[in-house]
């Protein structure tokens, strides 16, 4: 019989060991799930996801009308064709992912409602152990592998980022971040103030225009937006000559790609002129007498922050439908009854939504460290912001700004089974970036030029973030057109990566 009064023996942390750990089950985490299938068949792997399902940004973000601001052509993986309208909702990328996951038998090496908490990199072992609490049992459990490939995304998915401003206590009314939006938030016919004019606040006010009593959009500063079609008129015309999807998809995103690079081009080298056309598209749907200055004319030159795309005009037609208003001000204060401006207007609401944006999350608020010693990843240096000096057998996806994501995650997917691939003919256990001897007096900067890009979240942020160096090896250059071509020729047999 056991003894009672000895302390019961904790049972064993049930631990499995794999050759690839990858960290998220987003559109990163599912695409390098595929490309490791397809170009390294022999290498085994977990997929780890804290989530109920997969979709990362795609089911955690639940507010009317969440769709994605770029074409699905480029968004979608480089080989799963798109057959939809360029702009998708969250729906339709979940079941395109699905249908991914299905396709390449990707389900069984899943496994959800495990959060991470830690990451411990073991030299003697040339191997990382993460740890991570299932969500469903409260059970821990352990991972042990090779090689960490981390596909978090960039965000807090728990939590967005809301500013405290002056009395928000007081507000009688409902406040909400559309981060966490509440399943059954009734806002028929109730007044409705959107902090915020980015991408989250173009989607979500067309959507709830036709439902709201009013809806405000309240900017601090204007923002620049596309409006267009949302249509793709090359693929469908190839669909007319009955062209096969996997031709359409490469085409299209050709197409996509080489116009985005030219209207990237001239954002840099005549900003005034493509500013110009901008704002003349906003004036098309707003009329000739709104006040576009005030309220749609930024500052900033364009592609300084991302531009968020209007399908159909959709923003700018619930305006002119009067059901809702721009309000360009600052906040005083809030009160009982909404926000009070600087400017002494008080707007009235029922509902407050805080569309201001995320908290920058860097390695999925994991704690790691690298033999017993806390990794303070704001002390390492970025190679081509995918590997980091001081941190070995790791690869982190963080994809493009401008443009679509998911075309550097399959850029990045790739590089990561070449060196897998490398490191199984070198017979090595261990590869780590290094300053090189003709690095040694490089500048070192921070992760990001904020001359060039600067959204809220990220200088928020940078602090967190690793450091550049002056040479593009050690940036992440939010080049695609550069990268595109670059990633696969990068030299593994560089000084820059050692090899033990
Ligand atoms: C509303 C919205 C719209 C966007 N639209 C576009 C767009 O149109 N085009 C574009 O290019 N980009 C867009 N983005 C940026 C977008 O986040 C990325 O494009 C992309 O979806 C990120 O995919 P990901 O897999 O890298 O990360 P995520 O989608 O963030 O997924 C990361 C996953 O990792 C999991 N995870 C994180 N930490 C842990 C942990 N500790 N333990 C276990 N699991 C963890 C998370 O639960 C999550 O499921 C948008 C972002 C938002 C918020």
């Amino acid at each position: 019989m056991p003894d009672s009064t000895l302390p019961a023996k904790s049972a064993p942390v049930k631990t499995e060991h794999f050759d690839v750990l990858i960290v998220g089950a987003g559109i990163s985490g599912i695409g390098g799930a595929y490309h490791l299938r397809q170009q390294m068949p022999d290498t085994s792997f977990v997929v780890l996801e804290e989530q109920e399902s997969f979709g990362g940004t795609w089911i955690t973000h639940k507010y009317p009308g969440i769709r994605s601001d770029s074409d699905l052509y480029t968004f979608g993986y480089r080989f799963k064709p798109w057959v939809g309208k360029p702009i998708a909702t969250a729906r339709e990328i979940l079941d395109y992912m699905g249908e991914v996951i299905e396709e390449n038998h990707l389900a069984q090496h899943i496994r959800y409602r495990h959060h991470i908490n830690t990451a411990q990199w073991s030299s003697v072992e040339k191997k990382w152990t993460l740890e991570a609490t299932r969500l469903d049992t409260g059970e821990t459990v352990r991972f042990i592998g090779n090689f960490l490939w981390m596909c978090q995304g960039y965000y807090r998915h728990s939590e967005g980022y809301t500013p405290q401003w002056p009395d928000m206590d007081q507000f009688k009314g409902k406040i909400v971040h559309p981060q966490n939006w509440p399943e059954n938030l009734d806002y028929k016919d109730k007044k409705m103030i959107v902090i915020g004019s980015g991408a989250t606040a173009a989607t979500l006010i067309p959507n709830v225009c036709q439902d709201v009593e009013h809806v405000v959009m309240l900017q601090r500063s204007p923002t620049y937006f596309i409006p267009a079609r949302n249509a793709q008129v090359l693929a469908d015309e190839l669909r007319t000559l009955q062209i096969d999807e996997s031709w359409i998809h490469e085409i299209v995103r050709r197409r996509i790609l080489l116009d985005q690079a030219n209207f990237m081009k001239r954002a840099f080298e005549e900003p005034e002129s493509v500013k110009a056309e901008l704002l003349a598209a906003a004036r098309l749907f707003l009329g000739p007498d709104y006040d576009i200055d005030k309220h749609f004319t930024p500052t900033y030159r364009p592609w300084r922050q991302r531009i968020a795309f209007v399908p159909d005009g959709d923003l700018f037609r619930g305006i002119r439908s009067g059901k809702a208003s721009v309000v360009t001000d600052e906040i005083e204060r809030f009160t009982e009854k909404g926000i009070l401006l600087k400017s002494g207007q008080e707007l009235a609401a029922d509902i407050i939504v805080t569309a201001t944006g995320f908290h920058l999350n860097v390695l999925g608020d994991i704690a790691f460290e690298i033999d017993g010693k806390k990794l303070d990843f704001a002390d390492t240096i970025t190679y081509r912001g995918m590997m980091f000096t001081g941190v070995p057998n790791m690869v982190w996806v963080f994809g493009y700004f401008r443009a679509s994501w998911t075309l550097r995650a399959d850029l990045v997917a790739d590089f990561v089974c070449r060196l897998l691939a490398h490191m199984k003919d070198k017979q090595a256990k261990q590869v780590e970036v290094a300053l090189r001897p003709e690095d040694k007096d490089m500048p070192i900067l921070p992760w990001i030029d904020t001359e060039n890009f600067n959204p809220g979240y990220v200088t928020r942020g940078m602090h967190l973030l690793p450091r550049r160096g002056e040479k593009p090896e050690w940036q992440h250059t939010q080049d695609y057109w550069a990268e595109k071509d670059i990633f696969p020729k990068i030299d593994l047999n560089d000084k820059a990566f050692r090899y033990g």
